[in-house]
């Protein structure tokens, strides 16, 4: 894997748009669409398409608020036969694609009420999620725009739920700026935000022969589209199982040096020694740790306490949780929202039901929908994490001050790579420890998830992912055909 450029520090820096929570017109717009009927999703393809018919749930309440109509094989090898690479001229591209940012923009309504309808995102989350969307169009319509190199060809893009919109629109915008003809396969729980996204996408400008849309499973749509040798590099996000098997079916169908971009998962650490801000500290542990209801693959999953302060601070971390408000995504108060569907909720439940005697905090939960209650777990160590838990668990672990360097061996030794957290007062050890730990994202002083576009590129290394970074100068080359063509072809 790729030893991404590491250390970035300092606050977060918004780039896009923002949309204030406390503007009554904002709060309209997401008013009216909150009380539409269905929405429905199809594939949007070239020719027609065809296949089965199935419901779309909320995870907050377990109601279905949708249907999705899930591409059927037929439906799969006309889009193959279909696609065509975009010949626009990259600054006509990058306009088009700053046209569907600003469609994107006009469209918060409806797009944030998808998001906490579908996904179960709070109205907070969604607003971010819109914003990331925003950023990647802009972003790499501006690194795109005075290119001159050619597309790969076909990209097979597969994204995951938990960012439906910014995942789904970061994969698409990258391979779309490159010129590529792009089919996009959206997560089986998520179609509906994909559906509208690629709707927006079309009426910017873009062919549709360059972007369909395949709604549908992965073992129809997925392993089609990347077991088709006209497919010339796949992109996707999901779990470090799935990228392993995508990558096989790759090595077996596709040409040589077919490019997969995989961006997985982690076992992301966090240590805070006794001379951290504990206030500071406290906010950070539990926005990383429980904000998205802990589905972000940047979320925190082991705290490492220094002994001396780690009862205080632990005590601290118990009355935040008990602050939370968790609850209906809708509801401008509530911090927590639902996990993604009943599987989700129900292996998270046996994981701490399993775990039981180490619980050292946990808070309640409404019924009805599928919500998992945050939980502190007591390890004795990141190795004790047996794997990723996709939701609101946090452990927490202590260790003695002469004991740092076994921490850091021990984060390392997971062999996974993406976020780590560090909270300290001493500048020598954020140096020391930034330069020993191998992950793509390290935050110092402050929460570990939210990478901003242009500024914080994201991605991991080793089991977390393959790099470039996303929202980085590195990752839209990966699009472009290996050679760059001869000045003015
Ligand atoms: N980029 C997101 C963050 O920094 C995480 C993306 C993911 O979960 O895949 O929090």
């Amino acid at each position: 894997a790729l030893r991404a450029p590491a250390a970035i520090f300092g606050e977060k820096r918004r780039n896009s748009k923002g949309f204030d929570l406390s503007d009554r017109g904002v709060l309209a717009a997401i008013e009216t669409e909150r009380t539409k009927p269905l929405q429905t999703a199809h594939p949007l393809t070239v020719s027609d398409p065809s296949g089965a018919e199935k419901p779309v749930t909320n995870p907050a309440t377990g109601e279905v608020v949708g249907t999705v109509v899930e591409a059927d094989p037929a439906t799969v090898a006309r889009a193959l036969a279909d696609a065509r690479v975009w010949d626009a001229p990259a600054p006509e591209r990058a306009a088009v694609l700053e046209r569907a940012a600003d469609l994107f923009e006009e469209n918060f309504g409806i797009l944030f009420a998808i998001l906490a309808k579908e996904a179960g995102k709070t109205l907070p989350d969604a607003v971010g999620e819109l914003r990331e969307a925003v950023d990647f169009l802009r972003y790499y319509a501006r690194e795109g725009e005075d290119v001159s190199r050619g597309p790969r060809g076909i990209i097979a893009a597969i994204s995951p739920w938990n960012f439906p919109l910014a995942i789904f629109t970061g994969q698409i915008s990258a391979a779309l700026m490159a010129g590529n003809a792009v089919l996009c396969k959206p997560a089986e729980q998520t179609p509906l935000v994909a559906f509208k996204a690629v709707e927006l996408l079309h009426e910017a400008g873009i062919p549709k022969s360059a972007l369909q849309l395949l709604t549908g499973r992965g073992s129809v749509v997925g392993q089609a589209i990347t077991a088709d040798p006209r497919v010339k590099g796949v992109v996707f996000t999901g779990s470090t199982d799935t990228a392993q098997r995508i990558a096989r079916t790759i090595a077996e169908n596709l040409a040589p040096g077919t490019p997969l971009i995989a961006e997985t998962g982690g076992l992301n650490a966090m240590i805070v020694d006794s001379t951290a801000l504990t206030e500071q500290a406290v906010r950070d542990v539990v926005a990383s740790s429980f904000q998205s209801a802990g589905q972000r693959c940047s979320a925190l999953r082991c705290l490492y306490l220094q002994e001396d302060t780690a009862p205080h601070v632990i005590e601290m971390i118990k009355g935040a949780m008990d602050e939370l408000v968790i609850g209906d995504p809708w509801l401008l108060p509530t911090d927590v929202g639902p996990v993604i569907d009943a599987d989700a909720c129900d292996e998270i439940a046996a994981y701490i039901a399993n775990n039981a005697n180490a619980v050292l905090h946990q808070v309640d939960v409404p019924g009805g929908g599928f919500f998992v209650p945050p939980t502190m777990l007591r390890v004795d160590g990141i190795a004790d994490l047996e794997r990723e838990i996709f939701g609101p668990v946090l452990h927490v672990a202590t260790f003695k001050a002469r004991e740092l360097d076994r921490v850091v061996e021990a984060i390392n030794s997971r062999g996974f790579g993406l976020t780590f957290g560090l909270h300290t007062r001493i500048d020598s050890r954020v140096q020391q420890i930034a330069e020993a730990i191998r992950v793509g994202n390290i935050y110092v002083n402050r929460n570990q998830i939210g990478a901003v576009v242009g500024s914080q590129p994201f991605g991991g290394e080793g089991l977390s992912g393959t790099g470039p970074k996303a929202g980085g100068p590195l990752y839209l080359p990966r699009f472009f055909a290996p050679d760059p063509a001869p000045a003015g072809a």
